[in-house]
């Protein structure tokens, strides 16, 4: 429906290019003013911008020392006719719009009429350019204003030489010709990223640094940015009534130190906007910790009349006409993507022969109409099947309680003691996360699935299992709480008695029953049922310190996370302990259900695949 009522694709039809006219007075003053180059890189967006709005499919960048002495852009475009090569450089004037109407949806990459100009005053600028009507190309020198007769074939060519060569004060500004360089190619890269349809090719100083060939989206991030980068990412594609978000996601693991691979695009657009980067960063918080830096390439595509792009005057900054819409579908986009964990697809990808974790090729990830988005009914899970392992790890489940067990697998006639081999599973290597092997040092989990071995760091997985049974129920205030048979009391400290009393109903609503016995005693009569094993002094006593530190209540409910995640990690299994294999199994089993399960409550790992190709790499097999 919105690629219908709107395209961020350049009009390639558009073989004959519109008139070039000045801008009307009262339009101009309507456009945000302000200084559009300020280095090489500015210019190279700027050119770039022109030859992806006139169509082109092939674009050639060509630079000398960094941009500084030279910069050179080649289009196959539908150029500029010989009478209106001078109007081209006029200030304000412009093919791309005409009425303020025009200026209020703008559809193309360039409005202002004047970048141009701009270079004009403060390089040597030549235009040659041919339009598929004229036999001949025309090349108009900046400076004299002579339009002599040129060889081309269709298309335009600009060429900037000596950036600054009369304003000295400001070419002083410049960087070393080696970073210029790297500002210039990173904004071909931001233009790359977005228009895989065009081809690109980079050169400087005679060298070919790089060319991107048309490809698909996928094929165009993983040239651009690396396939290890696709290989560690999660396909966005999720549409509202009034936009569209797509692109790809790092995954938690691929997290950087640096905030230098965040590509967010409006209508095509490299933009720099704090609701869309807060919305990105917001999609992670509960699964990447510290200062940790996402990684992704995000494209939203939103009627233009809902945006406003004429707020700074590179065009770097937008305005949206709903911020919290645009905030919200971001968030929610981002969000599902990274919440189906990637041992849901790993079967599929061990299936067609891929390694899970090394080859999440851009052709695999191609088809963004495949959302990856969180479903658990497309799990082989039966409902009974998750009725067990819930009793095994689940609600009534106290770990490594024999009794519980039993009573959680009589609940199914059919199961027999080994979950994982019976009925839907084979020989339980069709499973993504595999059938387990046994257990390492009390603390990893080891099974063998289609493709190798995988590890699993079993505290680590199960508190986020706990983590994410426990939201769930909080959202759907469901939060089932077991009274204690005999509730257990404990010295508190003035603090723990004033903020059982402050919090009672916050305490109440994670599912604990906390009051005072008697002076300086407080009693745990309830607790969340999940938790029902751990030890229940314990975890009040951490809820209770960790809620003291929230103020007010309003913080309180923000920080619910927080204290979900405390709890969690209270239920989780400890290190150490001796799993059977059948609750080994029952883990793997729910991690496969889980959302977020590949990475536990802090952002880290919860299980790693070895595949078989590198088991026989170790040991020097068939080669
Ligand atoms: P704007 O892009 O905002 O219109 P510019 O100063 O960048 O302003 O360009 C002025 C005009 O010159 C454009 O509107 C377009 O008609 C024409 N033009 C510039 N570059 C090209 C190109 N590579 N191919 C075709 N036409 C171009
Ligand atoms: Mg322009």
């Amino acid at each position: 429906m919105i690629e219908t009522t709107f395209s961020v694709e350049a009009n390639s039809d558009q073989a004959t290019p519109k008139l070039i006219r000045e801008l009307p007075q009262e339009l101009v003053s309507q456009i945000a003013a302000g200084e559009v180059v300020e280095r090489p890189a500015s210019v190279v967006r700027e050119l770039l911008d022109n030859a992806l709005d006139s169509g082109a499919t092939h674009i050639v960048v060509r630079l000398g020392s960094g941009g500084v002495r030279l910069i050179a852009v080649e289009d196959d475009g539908h150029g500029i006719a010989r009478d209106q090569l001078a109007m081209a450089l006029r200030r304000h004037a412009t093919s791309k719009i005409a009425s303020l109407s025009d200026l209020e949806r703008v559809s193309t990459m360039g409005f202002r009429g004047e970048a141009l100009a701009a270079i004009d005053s403060i390089a040597e600028l030549e235009v040659l350019s041919r339009p598929a009507a004229q036999d001949t190309a025309f090349a108009l020198h900046g400076r004299s204003g002579e339009i002599v007769p040129a060889a081309r074939a269709r298309g335009t060519t600009v060429l900037v030489k000596e950036l600054f060569f009369s304003t000295p004060a400001r070419r002083k500004f410049l960087k070393s010709d080696a970073t210029e360089l790297a500002h210039c190619v990173g904004a071909v890269r931001r233009h790359a990223l977005a228009r895989p349809d065009v081809e690109f090719a980079v050169w400087s100083d005679g060298r070919l640094l790089e060319r991107w060939r048309t490809a698909s989206l996928g094929q165009r991030v993983a040239d651009v940015l690396g396939s290890d980068f696709v290989a560690q990412t999660v396909l966005v594609n999720h549409a509202t009534a009034t936009l569209r978000v797509r692109g790809y996601a790092g995954t938690p693991q691929a997290a950087r130190a640096r905030a230098d691979h965040q590509f967010m695009y409006v209508n095509g657009r490299f933009v720099r906007d704090k609701v869309l980067s807060h919305a990105a960063r917001s999609a992670y918080t509960d699964v990447l910790h510290g200062a940790r830096q996402p990684a992704y390439v995000l494209f939203v595509e939103i009627d233009p009349a809902r945006v406003d792009v004429n707020v700074h005057p590179t065009k770097i900054e937008v305005r949206f006409r709903d911020g919290r819409e645009v905030h919200q579908a971001v968030l929610h986009a981002v969000e599902n993507s990274l919440a189906a964990p990637r041992s849901a697809s790993a079967m599929s990808e061990t299936e067609a022969g891929h390694e899970p974790n090394s080859s999440r090729s851009a052709s695999r990830n191609e088809d963004v109409g495949s959302n990856l988005r969180w479903q658990p009914m497309a799990l082989p899970l039966g409902p009974h099947r998750v009725a067990e392992i819930e009793a095994l790890w689940g609600v009534a489940g106290s770990h490594g309680d024999a009794a519980a067990r039993a009573r959680g697998l009589q609940s199914d006639p059919m199961s027999g003691p080994d979950l994982a081999s019976s009925s839907h599973a084979g020989d339980g290597t069709t499973w993504p996360l595999g059938r387990a092997l046994g257990q390492l040092r009390g603390i990893y989990i080891l099974a063998e699935n289609a493709s190798g071995l995988i590890i699993v760091d079993m505290h680590a997985a199960h508190e986020r299992i706990v983590y994410e049974r426990l939201k769930r129920q909080l959202d759907e205030q469901a939060m089932v709480s077991q009274p204690l048979l005999v509730p257990a009391s404990f010295a508190a400290t003035e603090q723990e008695l004033a903020c059982a009393q402050t919090h009672a109903v916050t305490i109440q609503l994670l599912g604990l029953d906390v009051a005072p016995l008697s002076h300086g005693t407080l009693a745990v009569r309830a607790v969340p049922a999940a938790l029902a094993s751990g030890d229940p002094v314990a975890l009040a006593r951490d809820l209770l310190g960790e809620l003291a530190q929230h103020e007010c209540s309003g913080v309180v409910q923000r920080a619910q996370h927080e204290l979900l995640s405390t709890m969690a990690c209270h239920a989780a299994v400890r290190a150490n302990r001796r799993l059977t294999l059948e609750e080994m199994n029952g883990l793997l089993r729910q991690m496969e259900a889980t959302p977020r399960s590949d990475q536990c409550n802090h952002g880290r790992p919860t299980w790693r695949q070895v595949s078989v190709r590198e088991l026989d790499a170790w040991f020097m097999r068939g080669r």
